[in-house]
């Protein structure tokens, strides 16, 4: 049966915006796109849903979220980048899997509600893959690998093997597993090499943190500073020896060679013109999180280079707990008036890229533009609703500039992933979001039970102990 969506306006992205525009969908298909009267024409007899004043588009491709750590939101508002990651090492090992489940429950129900319809979500426990597939969102789960100690390198491939099998099993069909060595500072060079190997051989697709912070950058430059300090102590990994590299970690990963078109490096925010252009000659992606990335002190990211430069980009809101909210609106505002005022031009940046970078720039940075980011015939039914009624949206011209410098999450009506209504009239139609929210609440009093507790080292072992869930980790001494 055939579902004609209509609303005032349509932004089709790979053609301009139709006024009075309308999509249809067959099963999990776009099968028209067009004007109401083209799309008529197309499908007679089909149902309609008419969203009046309103923006049909593609729904959103948020290329880096920790679904699990959504119950952290709002936690460590005001710390440096190197002083955030060493207090979330100290609270998250203290969540059991079910916890890390409610906090991804919770994260599942935000991308809905937002618009977001395909999300690359980096997970350790694995529970955001239980968490998307019950939401019936599209995306793509990178299991998170640890590891500086070769000592332990069969240990955790080991580990990752068992992981991988586990999270094959439960995936669907909308979902892809992939894999996330963690970081230039968490991962060592040589297993970094034996998971680019792997993920080659498996045609796996990778993602990592890459040039995020600059207590990375003079890490892995000079061996030294917070990373070389505090957080190797807060690890266990003091007794290691470290050297200087003497380069910047865009470089130090290419010696590697874990570059190619699957590799999705996250953040580069210290990444200069040369390092732009190793990305570019491996064809490697780039996630964009500008609000993480300034909230947290790190830094603003070169996108405007990187786009000159041809390098695929995405926008990601990456973990709550560093951007709080799951809001591509904001996303995308933030990109441009950051962008726009740190180069003092406002050529820079506009608003139909924003919502380009946020759609099917997403889905191109994922390798998934053949199937979603744009709403064409052929192409998946991930589609969202966004009301443009309310009074700060009056009167539209454009529809871009109202959704960019106007909206936000709270705006989307609704959300359809593969053709099946997954947010509509403020409700979901799969899930409790009562109960969800209810859980993740207990969640928090937990974590907040722990920071009360004051700091605490709770291990020493490799290979993502800090991570792993309290009640199943056979590891934790
Ligand atoms: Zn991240």
């Amino acid at each position: 049966m055939t579902t004609i969506y209509r609303a005032e306006w349509l932004l089709p992205i790979t053609a301009p915006p139709v006024k009075n525009g309308a999509v249809a969908v067959d099963g999990d298909r776009i099968v028209a796109v067009g004007s109401l009267p083209e799309v008529l024409a197309t499908c007679p007899g089909a149902t309609m849903v008419d969203f009046d004043q309103a923006v049909l588009m593609p729904g959103f491709v948020n290329v880096h979220s920790h679904l699990e750590y959504t119950s952290f939101r709002g936690m460590f508002d005001d710390e440096q980048f190197g002083d955030w990651i060493i207090s979330l090492v100290d609270v998250k090992a203290s969540l059991t899997s079910d916890e890390y489940l409610s906090s991804a429950r919770l994260g599942a129900l935000e991308a809905l509600s937002s618009g977001v319809t395909t999300i690359a979500d980096t997970t350790y426990t694995g529970e955001t893959l239980t968490a998307t597939a019950e939401a019936g969102l599209r995306g793509v789960a990178y299991l998170e690998v640890f590891g500086i100690d070769d000592k332990h390198l069969d240990e955790t491939l080991a580990d990752l093997d068992e992981r991988l099998a586990k999270a094959q099993a439960m995936t669907t069909p909308l979902i892809e597993i992939g894999i996330a060595p963690h970081a230039p500072y968490t991962v060592s060079s040589r297993l970094f090499q034996t998971l680019a190997v792997l993920a080659r051989e498996r045609r796996m697709k990778v993602a990592s943190h890459v040039a995020e912070s600059k207590e990375e950058l003079i890490y892995i430059r000079s061996g030294s500073g917070k990373f070389a300090h505090d957080y190797r102590e807060k690890m266990g990994w003091e007794r290691m020896l470290i050297q200087p590299y003497g380069v910047s970690p865009i470089k130090y990963l290419q010696q590697w060679g874990v570059f190619d078109e699957n590799f999705l490096a996250v953040h580069c925010v210290h990444a200069g013109i040369d390092d732009i252009r190793i990305l570019k000659a491996k064809r490697a992606a780039v996630a964009h999180c500008p609000k993480s990335n300034a909230k947290t002190g790190c830094g603003i990211a070169p996108l405007p280079d990187l786009l000159r430069q041809g390098v695929r980009v995405g926008f990601g809101t990456d973990s709550p707990a560093a951007s709080n909210i799951m809001d591509m609106f904001d996303e995308m505002r933030t990109a441009l008036f950051l962008h726009r005022g740190v180069e003092r031009d406002v050529s820079v940046l506009n608003a139909p890229q924003c919502i380009r970078i946020a759609t099917l720039g997403g889905a191109e940075a994922l390798g998934l533009a053949d199937r979603v980011g744009s709403l064409e015939p052929g192409k998946q039914a991930d589609l969202i609703a966004v009301d443009v009624s309310s009074s700060h949206f009056v009167p539209i011209d454009d529809p871009y500039s109202a959704l960019v410098y106007g909206a936000n999450q709270d705006d989307v009506l609704f959300t359809c992933v593969a053709g099946e209504p997954l947010y509509q009239d403020g409700g979901f139609p799969r899930l409790d979001a009562q109960t969800v929210r209810a859980e993740s609440r207990r969640v928090r009093a937990k974590l907040q039970a722990r920071v009360g507790e004051g700091r605490v080292r709770v291990g020493s072992a490799e290979s993502g102990w800090w991570h792993t869930p309290a009640a199943t980790d056979q590891r934790e001494t």
